[in-house]
């Protein structure tokens, strides 16, 4: 509702937080429930981050519409949250106590007269790639990003706001919320402490050549899978393959795609192991006859996430295999994957034909594309070092590749360093 009210030019705030996913909104309602102005800065036309692109989220398995739900509530309740969508940090000077942020605010070519009646989809000719489904499927230029999406309002992609085909969109609106002539607007925050909770992206796995992203259809990413088994996915929640839309007998999930290795992604991205066996229940539920291979340097399934991995060990059509995959390729005949893998302990190599591989690439921060500005040290992957926290503040996976519980935990911890940061410098 903050993102409904006039915006002055100058804005004042105790706490400024870059990024809408669940780190950025929990540090957001964690500041304002006790009393505290925020403002909270997303740069996409919607909050919620990578969480609402899961169909479903581990430990208890349930759909990214649950959390998001109780935190967009939580977010209306309150006046001190003031959300900017759309919206990018120009630039930053000053220290704890006393910051002055330059914020861009881009247009979203459709104002608060929107009702979602949908008139303006309708007729839209232009189409644009669907970022939530990696490309995988299309929307119209005019679309409402996600079901979930907040603000729960219409944007038009800017690559189109001045192709002459959307003229048709603007006469169908019946209430005259589409405007094509926004501009930009740049406005300046007072604010006295930064928290950075730009999350991440996945690793491009075109970069890993040897296992065929990109080159063999039927080879996909973990983000991806996600997507394919989303009822808002591309294919409507069926796992299917690209090649030839057959739902698939039999997978492998190939761990460490890039991660813990030098060539690659030297660390542990924490929470792959348990992606690929959550994403191995989607299989399994929807196909009960499809066999399910995942191959792992070692299994990391840290604190009580053990239950998962034994759980999972207890299929009898889960099959685990030690192995590094080296190696990729395409059976012509059929449109199969050959898994090529050598045991990490016995050297053995090993083949496997599947219907269709799932490579589990690694998280590699947002900080990396836009570092934060001022003081804000970064390590050699381009993560936010934690004890930076005198100047801007880091919190989730902006930090280090973590899972939903422990950001939510850290960005309760952020909340509480931005509120005493003027104290601590
Ligand atoms: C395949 C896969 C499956 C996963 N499944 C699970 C699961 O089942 N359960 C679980 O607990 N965890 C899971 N995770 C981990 C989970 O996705 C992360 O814990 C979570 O996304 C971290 O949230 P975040 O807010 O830190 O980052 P993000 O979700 O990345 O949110 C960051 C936000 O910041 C915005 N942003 C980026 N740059 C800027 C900028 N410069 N200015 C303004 N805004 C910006 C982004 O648009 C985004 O909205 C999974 C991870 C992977 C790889």
């Amino acid at each position: 509702m903050a993102e409904f009210e006039p915006l002055q030019d100058e804005i004042t705030a105790e706490t400024l937080v870059v990024g809408g996913g669940i780190s950025g909104i929990t540090t957001a309602i964690e500041t304002a429930e006790v009393g505290r102005n925020v403002i909270l800065v997303e740069k996409k036309p919607t909050l919620g981050g990578r969480v609402l692109a899961t169909n479903q989220y581990f430990p208890k398995l349930c759909p990214p519409s649950c959390g998001i739900e109780i935190n967009l509530k939580r977010i209306r309740a309150t006046d001190k949250v003031r959300v900017l969508t759309l919206a990018e940090i120009e630039s930053v000077t000053g220290e704890p106590g006393k910051y002055e942020v330059t914020i861009k605010l881009n247009p979203r070519y459709v104002n608060d007269k929107c009702t979602l009646c949908g008139e303006c989809e309708k007729v839209c000719e232009v189409e644009r790639d669907n970022d939530l489904n990696y490309g995988l499927s299309k929307t119209k230029a005019v679309y409402l990003p996600h079901m979930m999406a907040y603000p729960h309002r219409y944007v038009v992609d800017p690559a189109f706001a001045n192709d002459d085909r959307m003229k048709k969109c603007v006469e169908a609106c019946p209430y005259g919320a589409i405007d094509l002539d926004m501009q930009p607007r740049t406005i300046k925050a007072t604010v006295k402490a930064i928290v950075w909770a730009t999350g991440w992206q996945p690793y491009d796995a075109t970069r890993i050549d040897n296992l065929g992203f990109g080159r063999i259809k039927n080879v996909v990413t973990n983000v991806i899978m996600e997507r394919l088994a989303s009822e808002s996915g591309p294919t409507e929640g069926k796992i299917v393959r690209p090649s030839d839309q057959q739902e698939i007998k039999s997978i492998g999930f190939v761990q460490c795609a890039g991660s813990r290795d030098e060539n690659h992604l030297p660390y542990c991205s924490a929470v792959c192991c348990l992606a690929s066996m959550k994403q191995a229940t989607y299989v399994r539920e929807r196909y009960p006859d499809a066999e399910v291979h995942m191959f792992y340097i070692d299994v990391r399934s840290p604190g009580r996430y053990e239950d998962f991995y034994v759980t999972s060990q207890a299929d009898e059509k889960f099959h685990f295999h030690r192995g590094k995959v080296g190696k990729i390729v395409e059976n012509p005949a059929n449109g199969n994957v050959i898994l090529e893998a050598e045991n990490t302990l016995t050297g053995q190599i090993t083949k496997l034909e599947v219907d269709m591989a799932v490579l589990a690439v690694g998280m590699v921060p947002n900080t990396v594309d836009q570092a934060p500005p001022l003081d804000a040290p970064i390590d050699e992957f381009g993560f936010l070092i934690a004890g930076g926290d005198r100047g801007i503040i880091g919190a989730g996976s902006a930090l280090r590749p973590m899972d939903v519980a422990a950001s939510i935990q850290d960005a309760t911890g952020a909340a509480l360093k931005a509120m005493t940061a003027e104290v601590r410098r």
